[in-house]
């Protein structure tokens, strides 16, 4: 199909439970508007159901019809392929897989590798990747250069980056990360976020205070969503 408007995120009175023998819904009368150009904090204690709203809006599970629309357009009305090129999910852990940084950012798509080297400026990653032994095309996995868990975070942003997604997921890694790693972090997500919707599953302190607006969940219900103050 088309791809859809570029437009906002919304969601509309939707509840949703894991079959039928759930004794309560995961989610529950959520309505929620994401806007283009906002990133949005979203938090909540376990079990509330972050995950599982990110599972909805990548349709990895079923929601009716009338629920979910990207740019007006009902997620049931995208092809699920087609609707995870635009919505993207940067996964708490990243697989690193045997072969060059470049073919890792492309996942072996060449038609993608060239894109591999834009997303990584786009992420302000030239200097990392100008000290690695062999730049782009170091080697990577088995008996390759090793990556810290920040810097694996890092290729997958690049990985969504060549993608162009209008959506970015990012269920954050609870891991703590080293001040330098933090920061590139920080700053990659920002250049990753703008211009798109972001919706990151906070973790850390610090996305949230980069962040332009807050939802919390509790019990699968929106107990609170804002702008998030600054002062
Ligand atoms: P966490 O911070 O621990 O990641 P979360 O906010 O992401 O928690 P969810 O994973 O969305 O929470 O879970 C919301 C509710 O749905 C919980 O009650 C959980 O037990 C239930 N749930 C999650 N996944 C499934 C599943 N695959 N089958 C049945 N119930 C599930
Ligand atoms: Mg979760």
């Amino acid at each position: 199909g088309l791809p859809p408007a570029p437009g906002d995120l919304v969601v509309r009175d939707l509840t949703f439970r894991y079959g039928e023998a759930a004794r309560r819904p995961a989610l529950q009368d959520v309505s929620l508007t994401f806007a283009r150009g906002r990133s949005y904090a979203l938090v909540g204690r376990t079990g509330s159901g972050k995950s599982t709203l990110a599972k909805v809006l990548t349709r990895a599970v079923d929601v009716p019809r009338g629920t979910v629309f990207l740019g007006g357009t009902d997620l049931l009305d995208l092809d699920v392929e087609e609707l995870r090129k635009w919505i993207a999910v940067v996964p708490q852990r990243t697989e690193i897989l045997a072969g060059t940084l470049a073919e890792n950012i492309a996942l072996f798509d060449p038609d993608l590798l060239d894109a591999a080297g834009r997303a990584v400026d786009e992420l302000g990653l030239g200097p990392w990747v100008a000290d690695l032994p062999d730049g782009l095309e170091t080697k990577l996995g088995e008996g390759g250069h090793v990556l810290s868990a920040g810097q694996e975070q890092l290729v997958a942003f690049a990985r969504i980056m060549v993608r162009d997604p209008q959506v970015v997921i990012l269920d954050e890694a609870t891991a703590r990360l080293d001040p330098v790693t933090e920061q590139q972090v920080q700053r990659a997500t920002a250049r990753m976020l703008h211009g798109r919707i972001g919706i990151i599953v906070a973790h850390r302190l610090s996305s949230v205070r980069q962040c332009d607006e807050v939802v919390v969940l509790a019990d699968g219900r929106v107990v609170e969503a804002g702008p998030l103050e600054t002062s």
